[in-house]
């Protein structure tokens, strides 16, 4: 028999020990600061460099999702209607002044140049007219808006995956914070009742864009806020639910989950039942033909269930602490 609830006092402590975590794990504004340098003075470098084209440089990510801590890496979007930069860049980089590469990862879904800026002391991660990332960062600020729980509870669980070093999908193969935070999304679609609604099903609560296109999800924040207010669950309950859904409910053998929907759907529907590392089956929300799960191989995903299931054991206990603790590799 799996616990269900916590029990009252614990449920009080988990909620009150999140808050204080949460509160730790802002940004500072240091770092903040330090980040818009960083956008500033790759700007002028760039188009110093390559002048007249237009060169524009966006935070994306953590940056722009509101769900940054000071450890996370800067994710920078240059856009810019030259396209020959693309291909410039890579080379070009170890010769941008005062920035040191430190590699660049051609076999990512979208090439990007890592960079490490001693000055600033941030590490980022540079791509050139990936405008799909921006949308999807978007969508991620969207939902964190819409209730004042999806904050909290996403920073604290991305914090979780980085002290148990369950975050790294191109070098540890295991799962991206994006695709964690698709998860936590997911999850929070499919509380009864709802925490926040699919966006993409609600094409009436868009907002113009300034080039009178439209958002392919709903961002009219205004409008979305309250969605959830029926739903009374506290922060502890919330992160007993999810690792309870996720550590043993989810039937991960059957099903995929869909963002873009709001619900489950069956991978054979999907005719994803035959694909390779389709253990986790997780869409991405602007391109569901893309599985977010397939970086986690057949190891890493009872590795992942391992976590999942021990973090909701010392949840169940209300111990947070614990479920946090760094994990270190066996000698
Ligand atoms: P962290 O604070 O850990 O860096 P993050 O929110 O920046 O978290 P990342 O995994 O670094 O998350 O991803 C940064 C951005 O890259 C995401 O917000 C998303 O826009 C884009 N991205 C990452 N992985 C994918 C993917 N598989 N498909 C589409 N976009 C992705
Ligand atoms: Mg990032």
């Amino acid at each position: 028999q799996i616990q269900s609830k916590l029990s009252e006092e614990d449920e009080r402590r988990l909620t009150t020990d999140m808050r204080e975590l949460y509160d730790r794990l802002q940004p500072t504004s240091m770092v903040e600061a330090n980040r818009q340098k960083l956008v500033r003075k790759l700007e002028k470098l760039l188009n110093d460099r390559w002048p007249g084209h237009d060169i524009r440089v966006h935070l994306f990510g953590s940056s722009g999702n509101l769900l940054c801590s000071d450890d996370s890496d800067v994710d920078i979007c240059i856009v810019t209607p030259w396209k020959e930069l693309e291909d410039k860049l890579q080379p070009a980089y170890q010769r941008l002044d005062g920035m040191e590469k430190v590699v660049c990862v051609s076999s990512a879904k979208v090439p990007i140049v890592k960079i490490w800026d001693p000055e600033l002391n941030l590490a980022c991660d540079l791509n050139v007219n990936n405008t799909l990332a921006l949308e999807n960062t978007r969508m991620i600020k969207t939902y964190v808006e819409i209730d004042d729980r999806v904050r909290p509870l996403a920073m604290i669980v991305k914090h979780w995956t980085r002290r148990r070093v369950i975050n790294d999908a191109a070098f540890g193969g295991t799962l991206s914070s994006y695709t964690w935070i698709c998860m936590i999304i997911a999850f929070l679609q499919l509380r009864q009742p709802a925490v926040v609604p699919a966006l993409h099903q609600r094409p009436h609560l868009r907002l113009p864009k300034k080039n009178g296109e439209l958002a392919a999800f709903a961002d009219d924040v205004e409008k979305l806020r309250g969605y959830g207010d029926k739903n009374k669950a506290t922060l502890g309950e919330l992160l007993f639910q999810f690792f309870r859904f996720y550590a043993h409910e989810f039937d991960y053998s059957t099903y995929v989950l869909s963002v873009r929907l709001g619900k489950l759907v069956t991978k054979k529907d999907k005719k994803w039942h035959l694909a390779l590392h389709n253990q986790l089956c997780i869409e991405e929300p602007f391109n569901i033909n893309r599985n977010l799960g397939n970086t986690a191989d057949d190891t890493a995903f009872r590795g992942l269930q391992l976590e999942l299931r021990r973090a909701f054991d010392l949840i169940a206990k209300g111990n947070l602490d614990e479920c946090c603790e760094q994990f270190v590799f066996p000698k």
